[in-house]
């Protein structure tokens, strides 16, 4: 593997080796092979892509949950075909990742055929970031959009204390050039990911992001962390997408709700034990060719830069890509040396 070192702060590897490093601290940790390879990829590739939080930063939590049992790394995903449009997929208390990659195939003849494919996906612990689960299927010129439910984070709108998870939602169509439109975001005025991040570097929130222990908002993020809450994004209206994610992903999939989820009985783990469902929309059912579909799509786009957006989402995901790609991704050193004790 080469390692070249810019400075004392960074080294630098490109995709390929960081993949190779990750799969072998999961192999090392419990993973199965398939399962391993999976998971490093998609870890791997949210690095590169500039994901501060569910990038490298989540590999100390993977290894957590393998160790302790609370998430089976040697699952094998059981994909039932249970309607014309409809995957069930049962990750085996497994990531969630390995068990999309194990319908994608399907998934996507299944959209084409049907003009739509849910794919609800159960029993699953997803920790990534949501763009690279609907990014292949917007290649593929299809409409996607996910949402994920997680852990006990965020007091619903006027209530005082957890209930849902940061649930996240993303959302990808193709574009003319051959590129993705997509944003992903989570529900929470904050991702969690994010607040612990924050809680590291010492830093004070923007007002409007949490509240402390006894119900009272803080602009600490430890005071979040230590029994406090998060606050749903936009008040009453993102509490009500927050509800429809646990509904989407949690019910649907027969998995647990946000606030369902217990790992006490596991010490060291942390996971989201939920669901995660993606629809597919096959665009060409609803407006004649992919071209006249993706047609819009740009006329949309130009319509915002014209009403004065200046960066499309997903932008900052695509440029910290390109650079990867030119000069490998930047390690802090003391991010490698924990990858090394892993
Ligand atoms: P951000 O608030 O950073 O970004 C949300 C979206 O808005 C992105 O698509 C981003 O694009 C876009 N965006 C940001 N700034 C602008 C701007 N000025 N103009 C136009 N678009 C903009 O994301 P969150 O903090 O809410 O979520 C972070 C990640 O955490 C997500 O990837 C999410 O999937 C993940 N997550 C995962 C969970 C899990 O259970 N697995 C739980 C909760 C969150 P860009 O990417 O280009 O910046």
């Amino acid at each position: 593997m080469t390692v070249a070192h810019s400075d004392d702060q960074a080294v630098q590897l490109s995709l390929h080796d960081l993949i190779s490093t990750l799969e072998a601290i999961l192999l090392r940790n419990g993973a199965s092979g398939p399962v391993a390879r999976v998971l490093a990829a998609n870890c791997a590739s949210a690095e590169r892509d500039g994901s501060q939080s569910h990038g490298l930063f989540r590999m100390a939590g993977y290894v957590k949950n393998l160790r302790s049992g609370f998430v089976d790394g040697r699952a094998v995903p059981q994909v039932r075909d249970v309607g014309s449009a409809f995957l069930l997929i049962d990750a085996g208390n497994g990531y969630a990742r390995p068990a999309l990659e194990a319908a994608i195939e399907l998934a996507i003849d299944k959209a084409r055929s049907a003009g739509a494919c849910i794919l609800a996906i159960g029993n699953a612990h997803h920790n990534g970031p949501l763009w690279l689960d609907v990014e292949p299927f917007a290649e593929a010129g299809l409409i996607a959009l996910s949402v994920v439910n997680s852990v006990t984070y965020v007091v619903p709108h006027g209530g005082h204390k957890r209930l849902y998870g940061t649930n996240p939602m993303a959302f990808a169509v193709p574009r003319a050039d051959g590129q993705v439109l997509l944003f992903d975001q989570a529900t929470a005025a904050m991702a969690h990911g994010e607040v612990r991040i924050a809680a590291r570097e010492s830093k004070i929130l923007p007002e409007g992001i949490g509240l402390d222990a006894s119900g009272q908002p803080t602009r600490s993020p430890q005071a979040i962390l230590d029994g406090g809450a998060l606050l749903p994004f936009g008040g009453h209206k993102g509490s009500s997408i927050a509800m429809m994610i646990d509904i989407l992903a949690g019910a649907l999939t027969g998995s647990n709700f946000s606030h369902q989820v217990d790992w006490s009985a596991y010490p060291g783990a942390e996971s989201a034990h939920t669901g995660q469902t993606i629809i597919l929309i096959d665009p060409t059912k609803g407006n004649g060719s992919l071209r006249m579909f993706t047609g819009r799509i740009e006329e949309l786009v130009e319509a915002m830069a014209g009403a004065g957006q200046t960066r499309l989402p997903g932008e900052r995901r695509l440029a910290a890509r390109k650079l990867a790609a030119e000069r490998g991704i930047a390690i802090e050193a003391e991010t490698w040396k924990q990858l090394q004790a892993l």
